[in-house]
């Protein structure tokens, strides 16, 4: 029996996941398929009806449905619903399980590019306040490492502090050339970067020399931030390896088998992004 999964989304065509673990199939030559399926937003429901019925092991949901599922689900995981989104559907005995791996693969990212990251002791500084900063946020709870969130929109960075808890201090931009000289961890989660955009005034010469820098943005790969942390000698990790990791726990779920992200599969997905 060919075991089933899926992409869904609303439009679909820009999704990477389906190269993804199409090429973790044929390397591990698994009878399995992973479709990508566009769902407009009324037709929900009756996708759900079709998990129920056994028909998929599970899928990744994305953009508009990453809030919807919540209500359709049958359970969630409790950090799903702390990160707000849920991006991976795992079917059992036709009840459909919802969570969120982006966490996951924000630290697996991390982890492969820059093993003992989170042994520097030190405080992370995240700039950006949306939907994807919850996950990282959580992701760096979960390791016990102190955040200054800073966000051009000082009030959402207050809410989100309040909202996920713990060592968060909430801030503006501006701060972080003073935040600069205790921080161990640089992490950009706001869409500067995107089309060759950059942060104004943001003094990287201020950090500790053994600091990290990493941004989630990954179109382009290498951002204006993650090079001039380069020219300043800094390390950094880029954002498309927190893509392939997120996309690690689904395929497990589904398929049975734990894929590696090798530096094979990110110059296949690198080589799609440039089209
Ligand atoms: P979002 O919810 O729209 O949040 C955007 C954030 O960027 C907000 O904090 C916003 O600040 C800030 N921002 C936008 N324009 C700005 C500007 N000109 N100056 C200063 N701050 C600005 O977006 P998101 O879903 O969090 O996604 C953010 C980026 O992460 C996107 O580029 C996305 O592609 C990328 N991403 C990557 C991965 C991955 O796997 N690598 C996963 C998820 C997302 P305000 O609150 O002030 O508006």
């Amino acid at each position: 029996m060919i075991i089933k999964a899926f992409v869904i989304g609303h439009p679909i065509n820009h999704s990477r996941s389906p190269l993804i673990h199409g090429n973790w199939l044929a390397q591990h030559a698994i009878a399995g398929s992973y479709e990508a399926i566009d769902v407009a937003p009324a037709d929900l429901p009756a996708f759900f009806q079709r998990l129920r019925s056994g028909e998929f092991a599970g899928g990744n949901v994305t953009i508009p449905h990453k809030e919807a599922v919540f209500a359709l689900c049958d359970s969630i995981d409790p950090l799903a619903t702390t990160i707000g989104a849920v991006n991976t559907l795992v079917v059992n005995n036709g009840q459909v399980h919802g969570t969120n791996t982006d966490y996951l693969g924000f630290l697996g990212n991390l982890d492969a590019g820059a093993p003992g990251w989170d042994r520097a002791g030190r405080a992370a500084i995240v700039m950006g306040a949306g939907g994807a900063a919850r996950a990282i946020l959580v992701a760096l709870k979960s390791r016990n490492i102190p955040v200054h969130l800073l966000n051009r929109t000082r009030s959402t960075a207050d809410k989100l502090a309040r909202e996920i808890g713990g060592a968060i201090t909430a801030g503006a931009l501006g701060d972080f050339n003073a935040l600069a000289p205790g921080a161990g961890l640089v992490v950009n989660t706001t869409s500067i970067g995107m089309h060759g955009t950059r942060f104004k005034d943001l003094a990287l010469d201020h950090l500790p020399d053994d600091a990290l820098v990493t941004d989630i943005v990954y179109v382009p790969l290498v951002t204006p931030l993650l090079a001039d942390a380069r020219a300043r000698g800094l390390r950094t990790v880029d954002g498309l390896g927190m893509l392939l990791h997120q996309a690690v726990p689904g395929f497990s779920a589904w398929f049975g088998v734990r894929p590696d992200v090798t530096p094979a599969l990110r110059a296949t997905i690198e080589a799609a992004l440039e089209h």
